[in-house]
């Protein structure tokens, strides 16, 4: 991807872990590569086209003037989602801030964090069977729009369909939603689960009644396999409720273990049922 390469600039402020250095300051260098598609402002000649760099300078100088932190592992991560928030057109950005009279009793060169954040896409499928279902899933919906570390891209129509697992109980509403993203996947994983504590949800039994869950199905091309969380969602190829309304919004996104794409899952689906019956 086009990139804007910003080198060398350098801002006095007052980080660091030592009293001393918070009090006294000292230089930092910032390099920041910022990528996204010039290809508009390349055909268009025009600066509203492109990011203003004159400007990012200007606020990465505001953010490090305006806090003070210890380590520049957070200046870095902060700075980062700030920048991207700030731009939504930049894709990624990699940072690089250096302290070159960082206190190190030694002869040194330089020392630097360098870090590169980028916007995610996740798909998550939403249901609810218990209350004011609709409300349920179109408040998390809202909350999610309102998080400025969150972009809502697509949602699918909202599916009827009868409770899975045998436990008796109401219909579910089922959809699925497109996010672009700067949520690492566990962070995500944290903000759905406080969703559903806000829509009251109590974990009592698995497939029991919920007033909400939402299920983190993709995240990028991921794979992630550990306690708490597992990306791509286990059991998705499974589930019609999940497959319809994936493939409404995302008909050709392949799964990135089993290889097939929504429709393809789906068809693949129906077609078991055929042969079972
Ligand atoms: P289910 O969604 O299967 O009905 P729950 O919503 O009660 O079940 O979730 C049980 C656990 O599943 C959660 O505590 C969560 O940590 C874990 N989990 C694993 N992978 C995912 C994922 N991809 N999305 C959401 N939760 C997940
Ligand atoms: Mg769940």
């Amino acid at each position: 991807m086009d990139q804007i390469v910003i080198k060398g600039l350098e801002i006095f402020a007052n980080h660091g872990v030592f009293k001393e250095e918070q009090e006294k300051g000292q230089n930092f260098i910032v390099n920041a590569t910022l990528y996204f598609d010039t290809a508009k402002a390349g055909r268009t000649d025009e600066l509203s086209d492109s990011v203003d760099y004159g400007k990012v300078c200007e606020l990465i100088k505001d953010f490090m003037t305006q806090y003070r932190m210890n380590l520049l592992e957070t200046i870095a991560n902060r700075l980062a989602r700030k920048i991207l928030m700030a731009y939504p057109e930049i894709e990624a950005v990699t940072l690089e801030i250096e302290k070159p009279q960082a206190p190190i009793p030694m002869k040194f060169e330089n020392v630097s964090v360098k870090i590169h954040r980028s916007w995610h896409t996740a798909f998550i499928a939403f249901g609810s069977n218990m209350g004011d279902r609709l409300s349920y899933i179109n408040d998390a919906i809202a909350n999610l729009k309102a998080d400025m570390r969150c972009e809502v891209k697509k949602v699918s129509k909202f599916v009827e369909s009868k409770p899975y697992g045998g436990v008796e109980q109401e219909n579910f509403y089922n959809g699925v939603l497109e996010l672009r993203t700067l949520l690492e996947p566990k962070e995500l994983l944290e903000f759905l689960q406080a969703e559903e504590r806000h829509a009251g949800r109590v974990r009592k039994e698995h497939w029991g009644p919920r007033t909400l869950d939402l299920d983190i199905l993709y995240f990028d091309d991921m794979v992630i396999e550990n306690d708490d969380l597992t990306i791509p969602h286990v059991d998705m190829q499974h589930r019609d409720f999940v497959l319809v309304p994936l493939s409404e919004i995302a008909p050709y996104k392949r799964h990135p273990l089993i290889g097939l794409t929504s429709k393809e899952m789906l068809k693949r689906l129906k077609d078991s049922y055929v042969t079972r019956k």
